[in-house]
């Protein structure tokens, strides 16, 4: 593969100057150049409306027991004002400001002082200095993969707490919850927009910039495709894992600490969402290597969407089973808990074995055993920006041949599993696979848009050979 490493770090420019050098820039495949209406309008509904969407969940929660009509049926009934309920939220306070600080000061140090040791130790796990996928504009980045250490030794601190130490309740998480909020809103802006101006103005590699020429688009989807500050601070890969997803098992064991003191127990449906949302993270950070393959780190810019997205999205509405329960302390009968256990598990493995599929494939060149046999394979080509000529291979066998992303599919029954946990009660924890289904069905139709245009003929073919994307005969 003609791939080089990362260029030193180019002069800054102009807005003028990068914009109209687009062309030098453009890779044949990757984010959109053109904007259609539709596009825009949605990307404009969701720099506006997606903050308020977590605060109505957050705030549903706090307020109503989480029943999601509540406050509209008060409105409507003249019960109460939206300033009532806006007068109710509880505002940032100087100790979630300080928790939040520590908390990102913390991930910071892990991610950047401490090397890799989890890879001399564990057997099968890779981390350590690892290369990411080839650029559009034919870069190949090194990323120092510590995800695993980091996620071990923030939840030893975490137990050594709880049981040793008493610094801090196990409730304090659920406890400054509101006002963590704001917290992570001024981080996730913060660093959206200083992602946007670094990327007009002293970008990490100018050759993987996009410019839409419009504005709103380039602030939500991202500018920049990597940007780093130094050799080793990669954005994507701070924000995408930490503090976001090391974040997201502590905060569901702090509402399980939180259902303890309210109930006096902790309910199945509680270690339920725990233990499969636990073994979702730690599939993660063991596969923190295969994750820089993924669509999210090799494909798509760091705008708003990914910068704002992990620092509040997800800690906030993942999670939302957990903060349910502790509000509604659901015991489940034993065959209801062994079915949503068995979902989660069986979700989990096609998740699991379909992704594990494609990155044998890939990383051996396609010599490897899939379901025990030589795998089938449609062999392509793309151009990179630099002209270069790449070959690369599709997988036609295993879940790659059932569905063009089965990988998604077991992902969808492991969401599905969490919801259902919660028993019936309310739609409010089942928000995640509502959510979870349309996100993967357009990132589904954006990956094969985009795959269309890298690979022409060859992804034809591919697609003739597996015609389904998602459930076959369906869709
Ligand atoms: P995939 O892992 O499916 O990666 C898609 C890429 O794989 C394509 O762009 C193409 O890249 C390559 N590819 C496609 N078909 C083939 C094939 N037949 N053989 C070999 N390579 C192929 O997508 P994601 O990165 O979106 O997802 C990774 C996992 O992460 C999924 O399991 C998904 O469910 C999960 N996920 C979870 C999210 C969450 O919020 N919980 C969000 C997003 C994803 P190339 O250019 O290299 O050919």
């Amino acid at each position: 593969m003609a791939a080089k490493s990362q260029p030193n770090v180019p002069k800054a420019k102009s807005l003028d100057s990068v914009t109209n050098d687009r062309t030098a820039s453009q890779g044949q495949w990757g984010r959109a150049w053109e904007m259609d209406w539709f596009s825009l309008g949605s990307i404009i509904f969701l720099l506006l409306c997606a903050p308020f969407i977590v605060y109505y969940f957050i705030m549903a929660c706090d307020q109503y027991s989480c029943a999601l009509t509540g406050p509209v049926v008060d409105i409507a009934t003249g019960r109460a004002r939206l300033s009532d309920i806006w007068a109710k939220t509880p505002p940032i306070t100087r100790k979630a400001a300080q928790l939040y600080t520590l908390w990102v000061t913390f991930q910071v140090l892990l991610y950047l002082s401490l090397p890799d040791f989890c890879h001399k130790f564990l057997p099968g796990y890779v981390g350590g200095i690892q290369e990411g996928a080839v650029t559009p504009a034919g870069v190949v980045n090194k990323y120092q993969i510590n995800g695993l250490q980091a996620w071990l030794l923030t939840h030893l601190l975490w137990f050594a707490n709880a049981h040793l130490l008493s610094w801090f309740s196990p409730t304090i998480i659920f406890d400054n919850w509101i006002p963590l909020l704001w917290c992570a809103n001024i981080l996730g802006y913060a660093v959206s927009t200083f992602a946007m101006v670094k990327g007009y103005f002293f970008p990490t590699s100018a050759r993987d910039c996009k410019f839409t020429g419009n504005f709103f688009y380039n602030y939500m989807m991202g500018v920049e495709f990597n940007p780093r500050i130094g050799k080793w601070f990669d954005f994507k890969l701070f924000f995408n894992g930490r503090p976001g997803i090391v974040a997201w098992t502590l905060i569901n064991l702090s509402f399980a600490a939180k259902q303890r003191e309210l109930h006096g127990h902790v309910t199945n449906a509680m270690v339920l969402v725990n233990v499969l949302q636990a073994i979702y993270v730690i599939d993660f950070f063991w596969n923190e290597t295969w994750y820089l393959k993924t669509i999210d780190i090799c494909h798509d810019h760091f705008g708003w969407y990914l910068g704002w997205g992990d620092c509040v999205w997800l800690p906030y509405l993942y999670t939302l089973q957990g903060l349910y329960l502790v509000y509604h302390p659901v015991q489940l009968s034993t065959p209801h808990a062994m079915g949503v256990l068995l979902l989660g598990l069986v979700g989990y493995y096609i998740f699991r074995v379909a992704n594990h599929q494609k990155d044998l494939f890939r990383r051996t060149d396609g010599r490897c055993l899939i379901w025990g046999k030589k795998p089938k394979v449609i062999e392509c080509s793309y151009t990179s920006a630099d002209g270069q000529r790449h070959h690369s291979k599709l997988l036609v066998s295993g879940f790659w041949g059932v569905a063009r992303h089965f990988n998604y599919v077991g992902d969808l029954m492991g969401s599905l599993a969490y919801c259902l946990a919660c028993g019936g009660g309310h739609l409010l924890p089942y928000f995640y696979v509502i959510y979870m289904a349309i996100l993967l069905t357009h990132r589904c139709l954006r990956d094969e848009h985009r795959c269309a245009s890298k690979y022409g003929r060859d992804w034809e073919r591919y697609t003739a050979a597996v015609p389904y994307r998602l459930l076959p005969g369906i869709f």
